[in-house]
């Protein structure tokens, strides 16, 4: 729980703030940039809500920090809504994608999905992609959406919960095998760095080099979700390949973001930092400049 006097000086003032136990995971400027930011070693409120949707906002970033470094006063706080997450990111044909919220210690912050779809028949085959920590609330609102039938884990830093997520909603796993020691029980391992089709419109893409067992998932042939492979970065803005923090193999890693380009990605979602939404063939663009920027051994960065 948050506390008022351990309130960072960097806050503005006014009813929301972050304290000091902020571990800088970015999950509450990722989702709510509008009042969250970073400030280099934490993060702050820069601007405070005004009105009832930037307060709903701003509440819902509160419930997915994992740590409870965000506070507010209780009268605001009795707003929480316990249906916020999963919030809708993007509606496709083949389903609906949402960001999960309810970030967990143990994958520092990382984000996680939930693809909603139907089988022809009516049945519900929904996929979560990493994993959220454990909350009923979210559990429950999850259930009315269909459930889980699979858990797929990008790599072994943002397993989290995954297995009270399985037992919950009676879900499959699947993990690369280089990364599978980060979760034994899973039931399934993605072998070498051949594509695996699990339906025609879910695919995993082994992504070696931020770990030996990283993954991407491919959905709806323009979803990307990308683990701690790629993310979208804003300063300047670009798709960032990170070398500080690739925690394996960089040349791997570059390796895997150029099996990458021939793909037509409209929809980023990382685990770690922001998503992005691309025009029809600025993704091939993007990551091209990206490249030509990693080939420079400028350190990944835009
Ligand atoms: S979500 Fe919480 S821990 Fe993460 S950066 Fe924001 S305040 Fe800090």
């Amino acid at each position: 729980m948050a506390r008022p006097q351990q309130r960072l000086a960097a806050n503005v003032d006014g009813p929301f703030y972050v304290d000091r136990t902020c571990i800088d995971c970015g999950t509450c400027w990722q989702f709510d940039p509008a009042h969250f930011a970073p400030t280099g070693s934490t993060s702050h409120v820069w601007s405070q809500p005004e009105g009832e949707g930037e307060t709903r906002a701003a509440l819902l970033a509160q419930q997915a920090c994992p740590v409870a470094a965000i506070g507010t006063t209780r009268e605001l706080l009795a707003q929480s809504q316990a249906d916020g997450f999963p919030t809708l990111v993007s509606s496709l044909p083949p389903g609906e994608v949402h960001y999960c919220g309810w970030a967990s210690r143990k994958s520092f912050g990382a984000s996680s999905w939930l693809i909603t779809r139907r089988r022809a028949d009516g049945r519900h085959d929904n996929v979560l992609i990493d994993s959220p920590r454990w909350s009923g609330a979210l559990a429950r609102r999850i259930e009315a959406l269909g459930g889980v039938s699979r858990i797929l884990l990008s790599h072994r830093d943002d397993v989290a919960d995954h297995g009270a997520w399985a037992q919950r909603f009676g879900a499959e796993r699947w993990i690369h095998a280089a990364d599978a020691e980060a979760a034994p029980q899973a039931e399934h391992r993605v072998e070498g760095l051949e594509p695996l089709v699990l339906d025609d419109d879910l695919v995993v893409l082994p992504v070696p080099g931020h770990t030996a067992g990283s993954v991407a998932v491919l959905f709806a042939a323009q979803v990307l979700f990308s683990g701690d492979h790629l993310w979208w970065g804003v300063d300047p803005p670009g798709v960032v390949a990170s070398r500080r923090y690739c925690w394996w193999n960089w040349q791997e890693q570059v390796r895997s973001v150029e099996r990458l380009l021939d793909l037509d990605v409209r929809w980023l979602l990382p685990g770690h930092g922001r998503w992005h939404n691309f025009a029809p063939g600025e993704w091939r663009r993007e990551l091209e400049a990206t490249l030509a920027r990693v080939r420079q051994d400028r350190g990944g960065e835009p």
